[in-house]
């Protein structure tokens, strides 16, 4: 079991039978705060209005079965991952099936015993908890905080189906550590590393809005993706990132061309309405800020340049 000092967890209770509502109460009181809904209409309404942690569902309800309560909770990427477990007093051939088969967690027969109920929602607590972390483990940069590679290609992918869908435009950026080689070689590895976390730490707070994302794309290289940011909304934005890690102060070694750290900024913008020539290909955004950001190195650093997407008008203009 995993030792937390965590608060109490969120319950919801969805039965019609008043006795079974107050026998969980009972056994369930030092584990979670408990809710109770007596038909599901009123549990979806109780659900939107704040995701419990648990569910424990009756088969029988007055307005529909349990299990299509659970099956509709599953198919909805929101309350997918709520651990859900049934209560009820089938026993007959086929029943375990069924209830696995909607994607139930596990299933608890009555009459009810206060400890087995107690154990078995602690345990699925812990399983929900611990699968929780590890995903946030396994799509967060571990020095820097930010999100890492892995996020920003699921992301991507994500933001540039939405951005078509509603016609928004979308602001891809790269960002690299200017002369970051100098910098270690006379601070050492270590302070390095600091650099880049306090780095990452200004890049992170210069998002702002909640849809954006900040992720650390590699070494000393950054990379945001910003949805409904155009051409010039984005300028704006990058310039104001630019001049706040300046404003870090951050000494740079006295081989480097600036005295204290600079980064380069390449960008590139979906816009909506567009037909542009590598239109299947998701990473042209990337390659084009890419590209963007070796103009930003070639022209002296500590700079935003911006690339424009393919639309193929120099090639029909050609023909
Ligand atoms: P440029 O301005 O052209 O980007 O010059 P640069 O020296 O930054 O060149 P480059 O991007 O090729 O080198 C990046 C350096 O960053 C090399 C690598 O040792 C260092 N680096 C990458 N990741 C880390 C890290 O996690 N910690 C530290 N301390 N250094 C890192
Ligand atoms: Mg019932
Ligand atoms: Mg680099
Ligand atoms: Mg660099």
């Amino acid at each position: 079991m995993i030792k937390t000092n965590r608060p109490l967890a969120d319950i919801l209770i969805i039965d019609d039978d008043n006795a079974v509502v107050i026998a969980l109460n009972k056994a369930l009181k030092k584990i979670g705060r408990i809710r109770f809904a007596s038909d599901a209409k009123q549990a979806f309404a109780m659900i939107e209005e704040r995701h419990p942690e648990l569910i424990l569902l009756d088969v029988e309800l007055p307005d529909i079965v349990g299990l299509e309560v659970c099956s509709i909770l599953k198919n909805a990427p929101e309350t997918e991952s709520i651990p859900i477990l049934f209560i009820t007093s089938h026993t007959e051939l086929g029943f375990e099936e069924k209830v696995f088969d909607v994607g139930a967690a596990d299933y608890i027969v009555k009459p009810l015993k206060p400890r087995v109920v107690a154990a078995r929602v602690q345990t699925h607590l812990d399983y929900s908890l611990a699968i929780r972390l590890l995903e946030k483990q396994a799509h967060t940069d571990s020095m820097t905080g930010l999100a890492n590679r892995r996020t920003f290609d699921e992301r991507l992918i994500v933001e540039l189906e939405r951005a078509r869908r509603e016609q928004e435009p979308l602001t891809v950026v790269l960002i690299d550590i200017d002369e970051f080689k100098k910098y270690n070689d006379h601070f050492g590895h270590i302070e390095g590393d600091d650099c880049i976390k306090n780095i990452a730490l200004a890049l992170g707070s210069c998002m702002k809005r909640s849809t954006d994302l900040a992720a650390r794309y590699g070494g000393e290289e950054f990379a945001f993706i910003l949805p409904k940011t155009d051409v010039e909304g984005a300028n704006t934005l990058l310039s104001e990132v630019l001049k706040s890690i300046q404003q870090l102060n951050l000494t740079h070694s006295p081989e480097a061309k600036y005295d204290v750290v600079t980064i380069s900024i390449g960008y590139s913008t979906v816009i909506p309405g567009q037909k542009y020539v590598n239109d299947s290909d998701d990473w042209a955004v990337v390659k084009a800020a890419d590209h963007a950001l070796y103009e930003s190195k070639q022209n002296g650093r500590n700079q935003v340049s911006y690339e424009q997407l393919d639309t193929g008008a120099f090639q029909a203009k050609c023909r």
